[in-house]
């Protein structure tokens, strides 16, 4: 639980030891709103950090932390940034405190964060339109909550629109941060009562006045103790549910469809979410199985027709640690899970051609398939030589053969005017490139051919 546990923004990220790194790989590493809303237009990169712990909601943020930016000069920042790239670009944006206002039962939060999530959603529309050749996609991973407009017992007849949205629009902060204040109240001025409490659930929340079934919870005694706990929150969610009719099946994620909406495609109505997957699969003209089959392959099965020991370490793996260990005949490496890179026995860092995932479900370790390759040491021969003899290239048909990094940045580019047999040399730049894995795209008539090799040295 968060409450009482953000860490101001700023103060700890150099402990993090993500932005040194973050710099060096050229990235702009802003901090607060305005060095987000000042970022040129021209940036190439950017990274923003804007908080050790979660951001508040967007209810709570000009009360808490004025410096964080909201979800839409997020969006709007980083479309602008995005855009300017030809190629095109990807962009996911969550709206995902309504998922903690849901778990919470908290009806201010769930629809102060839902409406921040819109004008973010405007946002990317208002750029689409504008765009012309852009989809924008709304979904929601899961039903959480299973909330209810009209509680138990109301009668359906009576509860009119503006009873539910007048409690809520009376609320300046949400049900979730409303208890820390009760706290900051208590270690300023002592302990509080049910009259401090209501006194500021008048100012705060726009409740007039507590009813005893209000205060039957055990709000003062969890303040007077120092700790606002996550049923404390759901006291103060059941308050002001109460009072705007909204009603609550469960702290959980529900099993419901959700809904999903596209601009190019609409009526698109709800989907399992499972599907969503697929359906962005196929937007995106991807095949998942492909997909899966290239970077999402068990650890031990890769390795276990060649002479190697694969063992997992899963200590403290909950909080981001945990390793796997390849031992073959010539080298030791440390593969940590969730990072995309590996150590070698000798301290070094190599990318890895996908992200190490481990899954504690069944206990095993996915890694791309090339992987194997960088690892068992595919030894390219320096200079590096490729030969093609199946393409006719000409000055009306060339073809292209360009060298990326994993990530996709492109090394080099020839390209072949004539003949019917390509020799390529990369000398200067193999020479120079650092151990890892690369992809080598060929492209003539029309297709390209993707090959991926590796350099270990
Ligand atoms: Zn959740």
């Amino acid at each position: 639980m968060r409450v009482g546990q953000h860490v101001e923004t700023g103060d700890k990220i150099g402990e993090l030891g993500a932005q040194e790194s973050l710099e060096n790989g050229g990235y702009s590493f802003v901090t607060t709103r305005q060095q987000l809303l000042d970022l040129p237009p021209t940036t190439e990169k950017a990274w923003g950090t804007f908080s050790c712990n979660a951001l508040y909601g967007d209810l709570d943020r000009v009360f808490f932390n004025p410096q964080e930016p909201s979800l839409v000069e997020c969006t709007s920042k980083a479309i602008g940034l995005l855009s300017r790239n030809t190629t095109g670009f990807f962009l996911m944006v969550e709206g995902s405190e309504v998922d903690w206002g849901s778990h919470a039962n908290d009806p201010v939060k769930v629809v102060s964060d839902y409406l921040a999530f819109d004008s973010a959603v405007a946002a990317a529309v208002d750029f689409a339109r504008t765009d012309g050749s852009t989809e924008v996609l709304v979904f929601s991973d899961h039903d959480n909550g299973g909330m209810s407009l009209g509680a138990r017992g109301d009668d359906y007849t009576s509860v009119s629109p503006g009873h539910v949205t007048g409690a809520i629009r009376r609320c300046s902060m949400t049900c979730t941060e409303f208890p820390d204040t009760l706290i900051r109240y208590k270690n300023a001025n002592g302990p509080v009562d049910w009259s401090i409490i209501a006194d500021r659930f008048r100012a705060l929340m726009g409740i007039d006045s507590l009813t005893p079934e209000d205060m039957l919870y055990t709000i003062p005694e969890s303040v007077n103790a120092g700790a606002a706990n996550y049923e404390d929150i759901a006291k103060v969610g059941a308050i002001l549910s109460r009072r705007c009719s909204i009603g609550w099946t469960t702290n959980g994620h529900t099993g419901n469809n959700v809904p999903i909406y596209s601009l190019l495609t609409p009526g698109l109505g709800t989907i399992d979410n499972t599907d969503i997957a697929r359906y962005c699969a196929h937007l995106l003209g991807v095949d998942l199985r492909q997909t899966g089959n290239e970077f999402f392959v068990a650890l031990n099965g890769l390795f276990s027709d060649v002479e190697a020991s694969v063992t997992l370490n899963t200590t403290g793996v909950t909080d981001g640690k945990g390793f796997a260990t390849i031992q073959t005949a010539n080298t030791t490496v440390t593969l940590p899970f969730f990072k995309d890179f590996c150590t070698t026995a000798d301290g070094r860092t190599v990318a890895l051609p996908g992200i190490t995932v481990y899954s504690q479900l069944n206990n095993t370790v996915y890694v791309a398939a090339a992987t194997k390759d960088l690892i068992t040491g595919v030894r390219i021969p320096l200079p590096f030589r490729v030969t093609y003899r199946d393409f006719t290239f000409s000055e009306r048909d060339p073809a292209t053969v360009t060298v990326f990094t994993i990530t996709g940045r492109q090394i080099k580019t020839v390209r072949l005017t004539s003949g019917t047999t390509a020799t390529i040399d990369f000398p200067s730049i193999t020479s120079t490139l650092p151990a890892g894995c690369y992809t080598l795209r060929v492209t003539s008539h029309g297709t390209s051919h993707v090959n991926r090799f590796s350099i270990v040295r």
